[in-house]
């Protein structure tokens, strides 16, 4: 074994899946938790819903308390940044100086916000929301706060205007795409999101291009649209995508493309560097070997294990049902597989209520499948899509239109990977 450590930078949810995957797998040797949060690893997830609300005490966001680090004798280094990777050295240098060798290096370093560029952006009551620190910036705004500005339908957009709405804020989102999540899910799901959320307050506009942030002095007092429209508000959410941060990889000549390219084992070019998480674009089964990155808590989890049986020696290539989910309100979004270049979809609404279950298929093959407010649906299309991967057929779209047809009942059991 290595006297070097394997250094991880990025303490989210995949940096820090992987230093803990690693102690899972037996590995014995050093390892070094680096990021420039100073924050204990903590959970996204709940930032955009109940703490808006609630607040949930910080503790509970925390993956693991304190200890955890030194029992697992994970060498944690809160408020450090990595700025420069010497590949022909193996060595990683630090924003203060530091300088440290390495055995292995795992890239965990997430996705930034997309920023607004218009006039206005940069207004004190323009916010966005990525970390604990900017949700607490917003919980406090919200407290006193009566008229909302969500610039994007996405999910932050969308999951911050449902919380809004419980503390009776008057809520508009705008985004350039002509539906919510249009990026994300099918016209049927957007659907019934739209109207469920029009149903509960949001106003929607749709199809707006922001020309500027308008205020006075150095507040923004509401949104000024390319049609002349303005829109009030009193605080500014603007929640436009991410950006992968591709920086520090290109600080070692490292591929970049949409996230630091690496292969099916998260491995880059150089075999002692790998990227994991919301930053690594990889070649995914489901999109038929096709690049792409993704930015879900499944897709950070379970590329951290691979990475992880990688550098103990059990390299197994990264093939995991891709699953996300998205709490809006009562409705509650699963998504099993990927819906990109679909070309059908067959709608299963539930007659009963708001629920629903989208399949979608590429060439009369499954390819994804969305429900709304239907987990056991979302949890048989997973396995679905697990024979899928597999090389099954899955369903047909006659079968998936077909109201006798049960979907648990086509779905084999899920062994694990
Ligand atoms: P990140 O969480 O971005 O972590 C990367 C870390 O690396 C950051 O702390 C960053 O500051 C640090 N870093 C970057 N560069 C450096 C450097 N050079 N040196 C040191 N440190 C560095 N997904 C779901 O599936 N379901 C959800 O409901 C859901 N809700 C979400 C809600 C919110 C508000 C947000 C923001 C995300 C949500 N997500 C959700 C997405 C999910 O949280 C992300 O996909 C996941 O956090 C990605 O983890 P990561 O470790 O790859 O990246
Ligand atoms: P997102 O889902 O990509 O949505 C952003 C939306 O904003 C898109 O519809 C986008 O349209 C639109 N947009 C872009 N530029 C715009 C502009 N100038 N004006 C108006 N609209 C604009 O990203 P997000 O909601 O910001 O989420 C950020 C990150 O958090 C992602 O990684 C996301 O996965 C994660 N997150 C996940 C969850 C979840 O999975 N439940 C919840 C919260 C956050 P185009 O597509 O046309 O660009």
């Amino acid at each position: 074994m290595s006297k070097h450590p394997v250094v991880i930078v990025g303490t989210g949810l995949a940096g820090f899946q992987a230093a803990s995957a690693l102690r899972d797998e037996g590995y014995a040797g050093r390892i070094v938790l680096i990021g420039d949060e100073v924050h204990l690893p903590y959970h996204r997830p709940p930032l955009s819903k109940g703490y808006l609300l609630d607040g949930v005490d910080e503790a509970r966001l925390r993956m693991r308390p304190e200890t955890f680090y030194a029992d697992k004798q994970i060498h944690l280094l809160g408020g450090r940044r990595a700025v420069a990777i010497d590949r022909a050295n193996r060595r990683l240098r630090l924003d203060d100086g530091a300088v440290l060798d390495y055995a292995h290096l795992v890239l965990a370093v997430g996705a930034s916000n997309r920023r607004l560029t218009v006039p206005g952006s940069t207004l004190g009551n323009v916010l966005s929301l990525r970390t604990l620190g900017d949700a607490h910036a917003i919980r406090e705004r919200l407290r006193d706060v009566r008229r909302l500005v969500v610039i994007g339908a996405g999910f932050i957009g969308l999951e911050i205007a449902a919380a809004a709405l419980k503390s009776k804020v008057e809520v508009t989102v705008i985004d350039v795409a002509d539906r919510p999540m249009a990026r994300a899910v099918s016209p049927a799901t957007s659907a019934v999101f739209a109207l469920e959320h029009s149903r509960n307050g949001v106003r929607f506009m749709f199809n707006a291009q922001v020309q500027q942030i308008a205020g006075e002095q150095d507040r923004a007092t509401g949104v000024d649209l390319a049609d002349g429209t303005h829109v009030a508000g009193d605080l500014i959410v603007v929640g436009i995508g991410v950006q992968p941060n591709i920086e520090l990889a290109m600080t070692a000549d490292l591929a970049v493309r949409n996230g630091i390219v690496v292969d099916c084992f998260m491995r880059t070019a150089d075999p002692h560097i790998s990227a994991i998480g919301d930053c690594a674009a990889h070649p995914n089964s489901f999109a038929q070997d096709q690049e792409v990155r993704l930015e879900s808590v499944q897709n950070a989890t379970d590329q951290a294990r691979c990475v992880a049986a990688g550098i103990v020696g059990r390299a197994i290539p990264y093939r995991t049902v891709p699953w996300f989910w998205s709490d809006q309100g009562g409705l509650k979004l699963q998504i099993a597989g990927l819906i990109h270049g679909y070309d059908q979809t067959v709608v299963r609404n539930d007659p009963q209520g708001i629920g629903c279950t989208v399949f979608c298929f590429r060439q009369g093959r499954l390819v994804g499948v969305e429900t709304v407010n239907q987990p056991a649906n979302h949890m048989a299309a997973r396995r679905v899509m697990a024979s899928v991967l597999a090389g099954g057929q899955g369903i047909t779209p006659q079968q998936a239109a077909d109201s006798q047809f049960d979907l648990r009942e086509a779905a084999a059991p899920v062994h694990p990977a």
